[in-house]
């Protein structure tokens, strides 16, 4: 069977041997020392600094929104996964909707303004896929109209523009650490705050608004992470510029095979951009196109992901139903094709003929 993702998992010795020194320590949890050593380790291979490690990839989010004092209408994009919007949502803020841009499938910055009324305060958008939004339009609308920008990089691990981290653009940037992600804890995320007084307030927050033992800053929530997750983290990071260039690999492999396919095209990535192979998307012409190969491909047990479906505007708790035409239409035609470091090359020539058999 070949599912559209698989966990990298390490060796279980080199696993085991970092769980020890938590062993050796009997302190499992609260910021110990293998989550301080995963923290400094990655500052150094992101190049980024104020940030911390948190239980996942969704509290971020909704610490962010809690922390900018956010509590009104928030402008987002309905082509993500659901976390983004329920986020909003959990936080008792409105999501507002602007559908996304046709080849790049991040928010459309034409149309934000004019879904900007009195009752905006913020903007949070997903660098979908690993392709970064158009951070500089979407920054220029925030300063011009007093606006806090949150970013859901969970899909951005190692992706730079411009040189610089994209955990580096916006007033908060969250990404995840799930065991789906590129590089994964188990369970995990961290949440990027470049200012240092907002940074403080968010870390405070993640850990029950602590301030020393008996103290309290403010009110707070629980995302800390567990040196369970840390050691994950630290027997992975090792192998990540290997898991990198295997799905480099498999994706030039896709793209070659399938790029004179005349029912698909393959997505644009933002110039400055650098990629992390993070996903496989691949969006078909019509619906009915893409229903047959992933009935074709699930006969032979290849299990390709429609991914995202549907689009958010569409969840069924929403109060009122909006349409984003662009963002509906890319969620009824794509599918995300298996990526994994496991997946051979040979593997991706089997699903490509299947594909171009169509
Ligand atoms: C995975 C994901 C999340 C949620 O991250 P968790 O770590 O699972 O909480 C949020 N947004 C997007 C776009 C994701 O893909």
């Amino acid at each position: 069977m070949i599912n559209v993702t698989q966990s990298f998992l390490p060796p279980i010795q080199e696993f085991e041997a970092i769980l020890k020194r938590a062993w050796d320590k009997k302190w499992i949890t609260n910021r110990g020392e293998l989550l301080l050593e995963l923290e400094a380790e990655l500052a150094t291979y992101l190049g980024v600094s104020n940030f911390f490690i948190t239980t996942n990839g969704t509290l971020p989010l909704q610490i962010a929104l809690k922390t900018l004092g956010i509590t009104k209408e928030v402008i987002t994009t309905p082509f993500s996964y659901v976390a983004t919007t329920s986020a909003i949502i959990w936080e008792n803020c409105t999501p507002v909707f602007v559908d996304i841009e046709r080849d790049m499938l991040t928010i459309d910055p034409a149309k934000l303004e004019a879904a900007i009324t009195e009752n905006t305060q913020a903007i949070l958008a997903t660098h979908v896929f690993g392709n970064p939004c158009d951070v500089e339009a979407i920054q220029e609308i925030a300063e011009k109209h007093n606006l806090k920008v949150i970013y859901d990089a969970a899909h951005c691990f190692a992706v730079t523009y411009k040189g610089k981290s994209i955990f580096e653009y916006g007033d908060v940037i969250s990404t995840s650490f799930h065991a789906t992600k590129l590089f994964h804890t188990g369970e995990g995320g961290a949440i990027f705050v470049p200012n240092d007084a907002l940074y403080k307030k968010c870390y405070y927050h993640h850990n029950f608004g602590h301030n020393g033992p008996l103290d309290y800053h403010g009110l707070g929530v629980n995302a800390k992470a567990s040196e369970m997750q840390a050691a994950m983290g630290l027997s992975v990071l090792p192998y990540i510029d290997t898991i990198i260039a295997k799905r480099k690999l498999l994706t030039e492999t896709y793209e070659t095979l399938l790029k004179d396919n005349p029912h698909l095209s393959l997505f644009e990535f933002r110039e400055f951009a650098e990629k992390n192979y993070s996903y496989m998307p691949v969006i078909f012409k019509d619906e009915a196109h893409m229903h047959i190969v992933l009935e074709k491909l699930a006969a032979v047990q290849i299990f390709p992901r429609r991914y995202f479906y549907p689009s958010l505007n569409k969840l069924p708790y929403l109060d009122k139903s909006v349409s984003m035409p662009i963002s509906e239409d890319i969620c009824s035609k794509i599918l995300c094709l298996p990526l994994y470091f496991e997946l051979e090359k040979q593997q991706v020539v089997e699903i490509c003929s299947i594909i171009n058999s169509l």
